[in-house]
């Protein structure tokens, strides 16, 4: 006659499988919450390049207006210029238009520099969106990749739960009770076999009396350092 344990050794084994499918189905959406992760450092460099360039735009417009401003400035002195009454006053708007034509040669000046921030801006923010987008392409690979883990982990555990139930009308209700409370308390083993003389479960030297006990079908042996259900396959 087989041991009654046995099949709750072929049962354990089947649970730590399921349990082991739950544990990875919980963590996949911090899994796939670290996928999206690897993506924020590309996506903030981007926003970044993207605010350098919009600064730089409102810094050239800036420029051209104030460029303007002086361009009206020159044109409204050489009006009034015309109608000097003196050399004085022709000298004076002379010397006004020459340093506003001056100051609109400087900001033409920063303009161009600009322009070239502009353009440099440009091509940074072309580079990162292309960063940006194979790492995009990368991510959704590998988010892929765990909706076809997902998928398996639910067969296997359709399988296993379909075993267990298989399994466990086979098992006397009450033993499979007790089983099911101490696995569940323990989180790892309800049932340990015997290995020479000691508990596999915490490993404690058994006394004599209790491996052999272990050995009888007809006996529920448990542990007394651990709680766990003996048997003793020697
Ligand atoms: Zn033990």
């Amino acid at each position: 006659m087989a041991h009654p344990l046995e099949a709750l050794l072929v049962l354990q084994e089947k649970d730590r499988k399921i349990a082991k499918l739950h544990r990875e189905i919980r963590d996949i959406p911090a899994r796939k919450a670290d996928i999206d992760k690897q993506l924020e450092g590309g996506k903030t460099k981007l926003n970044q390049a993207r605010e350098a360039l919009k600064k730089v735009t409102s810094d050239l417009k800036q420029l051209e207006i104030e460029a303007a401003a002086h361009g009206e400035k020159i044109l409204k002195y050489k009006n009034q210029q015309m109608e000097a009454k003196t050399n004085d006053q022709y000298r004076a708007f002379l010397q006004e238009i020459a340093a506003a034509e001056k100051q609109v040669a400087a900001l033409e000046d920063r303009e161009i520099v600009l322009m070239e921030h502009t353009e440099s801006a440009k091509k940074i923010i072309a580079e990162r969106e292309a960063e940006l987008k194979e790492e995009e392409d990368g991510v959704s690979e590998e988010k892929e990749m765990l909706e076809e883990r997902l998928s398996e982990v639910q067969e296997d555990l359709d399988k296993l739960i379909a075993d267990r139930e298989r399994i466990t009308s086979t098992v006397n209700p009450s033993l499979l009770a007790k089983y099911d409370r101490l696995f569940k308390n323990k989180g790892d083993f309800a049932v340990v076999q015997v290995e020479g003389s000691h508990c596999s479960g915490c490993h404690m030297k058994l006394p004599p009396q209790v491996t052999n006990d272990a050995l009888n079908p007809d006996k529920l042996v448990i542990c007394n350092f651990c709680g766990r259900m003996l048997i003793n396959l020697r």
